[in-house]
């Protein structure tokens, strides 16, 4: 169990097995073309956490982390995938699926409540706590603090556990197909925000 860091790629071998593989990013902003991606977190599930940061004026030219990213036959698991998606494909060029979206199936199984963040999943699903205290650091200084590392590392370190919970619960409640629908859809919801309908619904009727 240990948070490893790298600079502007994974080193080659790393995470090539086949395994899903759970992602986060952390970027200096919300809006993806303006607000460059920094940080991409990656864990297969055994423990390890795999931080790349890209430098200011990076080239985001990361052969070993793309090709992990955008192999087909690996499942990438996110927390709101929808955001991930955009930032990975604008900066890194790759469309980061197929995928399965912990904060949909939350959505469409957990309809008690609307408490969808990561840290409420989290601490339900499997009693754990984290800190969203680093959310809205910088991301984009020469140096991540320890705190920052943790809380980057501790994005990704529950999702394939989550995963593991929530499929039952679609199961249960009929809604696995659907969630898989949306899933699917997620690349194409992630071009639609980057191609200018990002706040406007094309399924409503005005
Ligand atoms: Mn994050």
């Amino acid at each position: 169990m240990a948070v490893h860091f790298h600079e502007e790629d994974l080193p080659e071998g790393v995470l090539t097995g086949t395994s899903p593989l759970a992602v986060d990013t952390e970027t200096m902003g919300l809006i993806t073309h303006r607000d460059r991606l920094c940080l991409v977190q990656i864990s297969d599930g055994s423990g390890d956490e795999h931080l790349v940061r890209f430098n200011p004026g990076s080239a985001y030219d990361a052969p070993n982390l793309k090709a992990v990213l955008a192999d087909p036959a690996r499942i990438k698991l996110y927390h709101y995938a929808r955001f991930d998606l955009a930032a990975i494909e604008y900066y890194l060029g790759v469309m980061a699926a197929p995928v399965f979206c912990t904060k949909i199936a939350s959505k469409l199984t957990r309809t008690y409540t609307d408490r969808h963040g990561l840290k409420n999943l989290v601490n339900e699903l499997l009693g754990a706590e984290i800190s969203k205290q680093q959310q809205s650091s910088d991301w984009g200084g020469p140096e991540l603090s320890p705190a920052q590392r943790d809380y980057a590392a501790s994005d990704v370190r529950f999702l394939h556990a989550m995963r593991d919970k929530l499929i039952p619960r679609l199961e249960r409640e009929g809604r696995l197909e659907m969630a898989q629908a949306c899933f699917d859809f997620l690349p194409t919801r992630a071009r639609l925000d980057m191609a200018g309908w990002a706040e406007h619904d094309i399924f409503s009727h005005a």
